[in-house]
């Protein structure tokens, strides 16, 4: 047996081309069988156990696969199946579960982000159901991998205490008691496991990076201990992730074979608590030290240093080589990104490559001297991109941070000059994408279009829309973004310092993944990226066309971004370039112009005492890029997002004159925000949900309106949909926008 064992923590499902995706979409589109399905799924499963086993990985994780999401198949393990769905006990079918994930014979369930990652979740929903473990499957897959491979696999079981705590549809103080219903399931998953010859089993529980309260954290305690009781042949391995963990002197005390910590997201924090309270003889140490959520190759000497440093703590013997978090969150191989220029590409490692560097560190503790070279050579892409000119030493110049003049002045300049009706209409920035307007852009990409005949069809697309708009009667315009495919790929794409890779997938939520841009070195502005556009639009009417761009901290939170840098350094950087972008915009005579913030939020740090700081540099990154303008300029914002209490305070701060939110889904919860915090800037509250097909009248919204307006002074009340509008239909946009447009008027009769 080696010195020092290497484990893994969860495997992407995707596979290396996506085919995971695609088999679940022709499932669900009825092209293959249940069978096939299962068949195809089994050979995914199986392929990706193979190559842990090929690669040497010790400790290979077995239910970490799913047909849909882990937190789903816990809950579905259980029964617990929302109370709208027939469910009436047994193995939840097939077509019940992915219903739940995705609506069907009832809605589906609500589903939110997992953690601080781009991947989503499907909220597991308590009403009175007693949970009863219906459907072993860690044991299932611990059994499959055993027969068909002979791998000893590990286990992975998201924790009772996390799963819990990710749920909804219970109260407070019902906690405890839920908590207790699910011990005895837990004991017969790790009892029946144990029967079937499996000895070491991951409990996943990254709750314990959130702040807990003291007697959570003595809940948490009482559940461990009475698990370790129920089911002592079954050594648990409690593995956090994300961030450091809080209460680490009394964790390392629970009845558990071992703790697996983060050392590269939470690495001061965890380091320090062993170095003060040193880490129990009997014990393992889970040592996540690859980056398992970004792209980057590691740098595998100071990784070295630090197993050494730990060393003194806990030998090598106890310790477990492992990514800091599962590599769902990172794409599958390098082996297919054959596009990437080298420069790059030499500097990235996917999960397989990051599996391989793990590998590396244990042929290097074990023969220290015969694998140094290996050590010199991984480093060698990172070191040449380090120090090409794309990551040049660069001083940003000081960017104001601060408009010239105070909001409730530039308010009246601003009324001067744009004198708009009261309560004006407007919409986010997108309209339909439609079948034509994806061949144009699709076309002209395939070099099938010539640069002018893409332009002319583009042009077609605005001026279409901008007649529309006119004939609707809304008050401020937009362009429509028919040229973009995606937000902040647009802008990556336009601007320096950013690659596009042909296969960095990961999953989002369910099938559908997302290709994150990479942000690999400086970023800086080559040359105007939406002003033809805009200036086009703004040529065909005499109303105001709104600028429409995306902002810094959303470019960050939706790329793969350099780590040689704090990100709040990267976000500087990308503030600069959208400023040029913004005075090039205002130097043509656009001068009303949004900066799309929709992942601001996104971006919080999972403890809240690091909140502030993120906070502080996110407002300051957007407004060193809206700042610098004059004071007849208007500034607004879009979030899509109504958790809106704990940020109310930053969204002030980013003194955009006019800011737009999601607010139709949950509208009561925001104007109760509005009553306890004090905003006195343009706003407009979504007054219809553009996520559904649903027509609402004018008289709905004009309810939506009213009441917001209890709330929110009349001169500073915006009337707009909730959200871009490009998923919607040509005509179910221009109806709802008729309805809203009437609310507007009719509002306006009343105040
Ligand atoms: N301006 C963008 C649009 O309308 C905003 C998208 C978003 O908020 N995610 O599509
Ligand atoms: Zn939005």
């Amino acid at each position: 047996m080696s010195k020092v064992q290497t484990s893994n923590l969860g495997y992407p499902r995707i596979g290396e081309q996506r085919e995971w995706k695609k088999t679940l979409e022709s499932f669900w589109s009825g092209q293959i069988s249940e069978t096939e399905l299962h068949e195809q799924m089994k050979s995914y499963r199986l392929n990706n156990l193979r190559k842990q086993q090929d690669k040497g990985i010790d400790l290979i994780p077995v239910n970490d696969f799913t047909y849909y999401d882990h937190v789903l198949d816990t809950a579905v393990m259980f029964g617990l199946v929302p109370n709208r769905f027939a469910y009436s006990g047994g193995k939840v079918p097939l077509s019940t579960y992915f219903a739940i994930a995705r609506g069907g014979e009832a809605q589906a369930s609500e589903m939110t982000k997992w953690f601080d990652t781009n991947y989503h979740y499907i909220v597991p929903e308590w009403n009175n159901q007693t949970p009863t473990l219906v459907d072993n499957k860690p044991l299932q897959a611990f059994i499959e991998a055993k027969d068909e491979l002979n791998i000893n696999g590990k286990p992975v079981i998201l924790g009772p205490f996390t799963f819990l705590k990710l749920s909804k549809g219970y109260s407070e103080s019902q906690f405890e008691q839920l908590l207790l219903s699910l011990l005895p399931l837990y004991s017969q998953v790790l009892q029946e496991l144990a029967e079937a010859g499996a000895s070491l089993v991951q409990i996943d529980e990254p709750i314990l990076v959130k702040d807990l309260s003291k007697n959570e954290f003595e809940l948490f305690k009482t559940i461990y201990q009475q698990l370790n009781k129920a089911v002592p042949s079954i050594d648990i391995l409690l593995q956090t992730y994300f961030e450091s963990v809080d209460f680490y002197e009394e964790l390392i005390q629970l009845p558990v074979k071992g703790i697996g910590l983060d050392f590269v997201y939470g690495k001061d924090e965890n380091l320090n608590a062993i170095r003060s309270f040193g880490f129990p003889e009997d014990k393992i140490l889970g040592v996540g030290i690859i980056d398992g959520r970004n792209i980057w190759k590691s740098n595998l000497k100071e990784a070295y240093d630090l197993l050494c440093d730990l060393e003194t703590y806990v030998p090598y013997s106890n310790q477990l080589l492992q990514p800091s978090s599962s590599l769902l969150h990172v794409p599958v191989t390098l082996q297919h990104e054959d596009t990437l220029d080298p420069l790059v590409k030499n500097a990235l490692s996917y999960c397989d490559e990051k599996l391989d560097e793990l590998v590396i560190i244990q042929k290097l503790i074990e023969e220290p001297d015969d694998h140094i070279n290996l050590l010199v050579s991984h480093q060698e892409g990172v070191e040449q991109l380090a120090n090409s000119s794309w990551r040049q030493q660069y001083d940003r110049p000081n960017l104001l941070t601060k408009r010239k003049t105070e909001f409730s002045n530039r308010f009246n300049i601003q009324q001067d000059k744009w004198s708009l009706p009261l309560l004006p209409t407007t919409t986010i920035g997108s309209f339909p994408q439609t079948k034509e307007v994806r061949q144009t852009r699709f076309k002209w990409r395939k070099g099938e279009l010539t640069h002018k005949q893409y332009q002319d069809q583009i042009e077609a697309h605005i001026e279409k829309w901008i007649r529309i708009q006119e004939d609707l009667d809304l008050d401020v315009l937009v362009h429509g973004e028919f040229e973009r495919n995606d937000m902040v790929e647009f802008f990556g794409e336009k601007l320096d310092g950013f690659a596009f890779s042909r296969n960095g997938w990961v999953q989002s939520y369910g099938s559908r993944c997302v290709k994150p841009p990479i942000i690999f070195g400086n970023v800086t502005f080559t040359s105007s990226m939406t002003v033809a556009e805009s200036v086009f639009a703004q040529s065909l009417t005499s109303k105001p066309v709104k600028g429409m761009l995306t902002g810094p901290v959303t470019i960050l939170n939706w790329s793969f971004v350099r780590n040689d840098l704090p990100h709040q350094e990267v976000a500087y950087q990308i503030a600069e370039a959208l400023l040029t972008e913004v005075k090039a915009l205002e130097a043509a005579g656009i001068t009303m112009i949004q900066m799309d913030e929709p992942a601001l939020r996104e971006g919080l740090p999972l403890k809240d005492h690091k909140h502030q700081h993120y906070l502080s540099w996110a407002v300051e990154a957007f407004r060193m890029s809206t700042s610098d303008v004059e004071d007849t300029t208007q500034i607004h914002t879009h979030m899509c997002y109504s958790e809106f209490n704990e940020i109310i305070k930053a969204i002030d701060d980013l003194d955009a004159d006019v800011i737009s939110i999601e607010t139709s889904r949950s509208h009561g919860e925001i104007i109760e925000a509005f009553e306890t915090n004090v905003y006195e800037k343009g706003i407009g509250l979504g007054v219809y949900d553009i996520h559904s097909p649903r027509i609402p009248s004018a008289d709905e919204m004009l309810t939506v309106i009213e009441r917001a307006l209890n709330v929110l002074p009349t001169e500073l009340f915006w009337v707009n949909p909730d959200c871009g509008l490009k998923t919607r239909s040509e005509q179910e946009t221009i109806d709802a926008l008729k309805e809203m447009v009437k609310a507007a008027h009719l509002a306006r009769k009343k105040v």
